[in-house]
């Protein structure tokens, strides 16, 4: 009998000089936490972002956002608005530095922030003398956020952005990259994610003292000394070379990358846009998506998990949009402002496979197995 492969939701694809790239760091021996590839991958990606930034390449996608927070000056007992549509790395850094978050829901047009919702959160914890000390709001999906509204209440109320584009790299809000559109951007190179390091993120700064202080955090606070000499707490946060060496391969495959999701997306909603039961989230003016993941929103919580457990079926991964943080049990007691936006998309919407390297058999195998339950 032959055996199907399983099909994931968004897996690695490498463009062939990763490889070479690693190749290097070994023959050189810089297989540590410095070298020319690290410099290498954020001259690559600063080309990308535009002049304007300053990149400090990191661990993970979480480590940016936690030394972001840090170089905001969030500390114990402060209050975070994050968008409570996401996944939980864009909040838990707010925690491990003794603050406390506060969610805000999405608006539909991009499912991201909504910036009615953040203003009347602002409003209120000024009122109660509890002003926030930053704002986090996320690129989910690859789709950008209401900037200009998002940055004109974040000057309004002289409150700091954190720009979540841990998804949206390739993205681009009226042709200005995501992760260079605010105050600080974080970009992630998990293996899930548009291009990878295996594991990986990013800091982006607007000044190259910010990237400079980033890079002390990230190396364990060294003070200038032949010793060992500290006067703050750092941490071990810094990209590998080895690692670094991956992404510079990846980076010449990026605009190839968004071609090819943006290709799944197409096809996904060509053949699945006729049926009435299945709607797609469409680009509003300005916003140009790299289509990380394509989502399907379902008339029904019944239909989203029939389609689910089918696709189980024919070992194929789906899954379900992202749950609120509000909704988590570990936020659960956490002030929010919603109003019911994100959970219905969580109710009905299915994330499906999305991956560049997916072939035109499997986009057929996945469709025709959605089809199935939506012909019944
Ligand atoms: C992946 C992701 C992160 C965290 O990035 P890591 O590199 O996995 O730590 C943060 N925010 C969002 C929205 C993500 O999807």
């Amino acid at each position: 009998m032959l055996t199907k492969t399983k099909i994931y939701l968004s897996s690695p694809h490498m463009g062939g000089s990763e490889q070479k790239f690693v190749n290097a760091a070994f023959d050189t021996n810089w297989i540590a936490p410095l070298g020319p590839n690290v410099d290498g991958f954020e001259k690559d990606i600063q080309d990308y972002l535009g002049d304007h930034t300053h990149v400090a390449v990191l661990s993970s996608g979480t480590a940016a956002i936690h030394l972001a927070l840090q170089l905001l000056n969030v500390s114990k007992g402060d209050e975070v608005l994050c968008q409570s549509f996401t996944f939980s790395a864009s909040a838990n850094p707010i925690v491990y530095l003794g603050a406390t978050p506060v969610f805000i829901d999405s608006e539909p047009d991009t499912w991201n922030i909504s910036p009615e919702l953040l203003e009347i959160a602002i409003r209120d914890r000024i009122e109660k003398y509890k002003k926030p000390k930053a704002i986090i709001a996320v690129h989910l999906y690859g789709m950008p956020y209401k900037v200009d509204e998002i940055n004109a209440i974040a000057k309004k109320y002289d409150i700091p952005v954190i720009e979540d584009s841990a998804e949206a790299l390739g993205s681009n809000y009226y042709g200005k990259p995501c992760g260079a559109l605010s105050d600080i951007g974080i970009l992630s190179f998990n293996g899930n994610k548009i291009i990878t390091t295996s594991g990986g993120g990013a800091l982006i700064a607007r000044t190259e003292a910010l990237k400079t202080k980033a890079v002390f955090l990230s190396t364990q606070a060294r003070d200038h000394a032949p010793h060992y000499e500290h006067s703050s707490i750092g941490y071990n946060y810094r990209m590998s070379n080895v690692l670094a060496g991956i992404g510079r391969g990846q980076m010449e495959v990026l605009d190839k990358r968004v071609a090819a999701r943006r290709q799944n997306f197409d096809f996904y909603k060509k053949h699945l846009s006729t049926y009435d039961s299945i709607s797609f989230l469409e680009e509003p003016e300005g916003c140009f998506s790299n289509r990380w993941i394509t989502c399907i929103i379902t008339d029904s919580f019944k239909l989203r998990e029939q389609i689910r457990l089918e696709l189980q079926l024919d070992d194929i991964e789906s899954r379900p949009l992202w749950k609120p943080m509000n909704m988590q049990p570990i936020f659960k007691d956490c002030l929010h402002f919603t109003d019911g936006t994100s959970e219905t998309l969580f109710d009905k919407g299915l994330c499906l496979p999305s991956g560049s390297n997916l072939t035109q058999e499997d986009l057929y195998r996945i469709l025709n197995t959605v089809t199935k339950t939506l012909d019944l």
